[in-house]
């Protein structure tokens, strides 16, 4: 158990590593295989259809693991409000002690959970949203550079300028997200100043393993709600239309880029039927592990790593070189 940052310490995990929130995979069966491999998984609120399929979800998952485990809430336009107080209340009833939050107007959520001593992750994708979250007295940040998948924000910045600008302003414990898939990567997010980091296509599968990083599309970026997916014929017939359309109207989209669509994908296995989420990372991605097998290849990765950079320096910092 080689790992002691502030994130497994407050979370009580052996391997700073968590399976963010994703929509149609968030699952009690992912989400206990993560927690059971020494990490943090995580369940999509959002995903079941009703807060008391969350409630559901939530037992079912106690079922699967002793070990800490985690509930994702994201405020994102949606075509269809859901009840976002029900579902945070459903999370306090069952005793969940970590929240991810993510995406607008987060403040009443979090006021609500943080009356409840709930550990807030609470994912941005700019150093000025990390610090209105701030003030609403979150636990972490998930820093999630333009790299990731789904909702990168409207600015584009990427992991190496995000995070180190997070260190230098913060002043709160803060994970990295958004194009991470290996111990290396977890030794490079730690060298800059994380506690550990946030993975979501990395716990995917097929598709992925045969695709490139050049295979993701930014979708929605019209209507201010950019969305990086994985290219395929819907992407592409999205963005035309995005390009194209003279009213700028979203209905125009709104059935390609459907996540009622894109649901089938996970189900029927065809990766042209709707849109879903990718993010750059698919390019790094070869196998399909199990998470036991991923998670702590992760850490023997990761340990490899940092004990690889201890020994490109000899001696005392200025000191002559040993
Ligand atoms: P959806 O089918 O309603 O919308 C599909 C896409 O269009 C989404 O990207 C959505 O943000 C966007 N959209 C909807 N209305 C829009 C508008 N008026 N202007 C601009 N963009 C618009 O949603 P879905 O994909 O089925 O998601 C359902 C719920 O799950 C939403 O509340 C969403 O926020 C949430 N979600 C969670 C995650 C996660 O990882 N936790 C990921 C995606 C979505």
């Amino acid at each position: 158990m080689p790992f002691d940052t502030a994130l497994t310490r407050a979370l009580g995990i052996e391997i700073p590593v968590v399976q963010g929130g994703m929509q149609w995979v968030g699952y009690a069966e992912l989400a206990s295989a993560v927690s059971n491999a020494g990490g943090l998984g995580i369940l999509t609120a959002l995903t079941q259809p009703t807060p008391e399929d969350l409630r559901k979800e939530i037992r079912k998952t106690k079922t699967l693991t002793t070990k800490p485990f985690g509930v994702n809430i994201t405020l994102l336009p949606t075509m269809n409000a859901p009840p976002y107080h029900e579902y945070a209340q459903v999370v306090i009833d069952e005793g969940i002690k970590v929240v991810e939050t993510a995406g607008n107007s987060p403040g009443p959520v979090i006021n609500l959970l943080k009356q409840h001593n709930i550990i807030i992750l609470h994912k941005c994708t700019t150093i000025r949203h990390a610090q209105s979250a701030v003030k609403l007295g979150v636990d972490f940040l998930s820093i999630d550079g333009f790299e990731c998948a789904g909702h990168v924000g409207e600015h584009d910045i990427t992991n190496f300028i995000l995070l180190s600008k997070a260190r230098q302003t913060l002043g709160v414990p803060f994970i990295a997200s958004g194009g991470f898939a290996d111990g290396q990567g977890l030794a490079a997010a730690l060298a800059l100043g994380a506690e550990g980091v946030n993975m979501g296509t990395r716990f995917m599968c097929t598709a992925i393993v045969d695709a490139q990083e050049t295979d993701t599309e930014l979708v929605l970026r019209r209507w201010k709600n950019t969305s990086r997916l994985f290219k395929n014929k819907v992407t592409d017939e999205a963005v035309r239309i995005e390009k194209t359309s003279t009213t700028g109207k979203f209905e125009e989209v709104g059935p390609l880029v459907s996540g009622k669509r894109g649901r089938e994908v996970f189900i029927n296995g065809d990766k042209d039927f709707g849109v879903w989420t990718a993010g750059q990372v698919i390019g790094l991605i070869h196998d399909i592990p199990t998470c036991e097998v991923l998670v702590r290849r992760i850490e023997k990765e990761a340990v490899e790593s940092l004990e690889r950079s201890q020994k490109l320096f000899r001696g005392k910092v200025g000191q002559p070189k040993l």
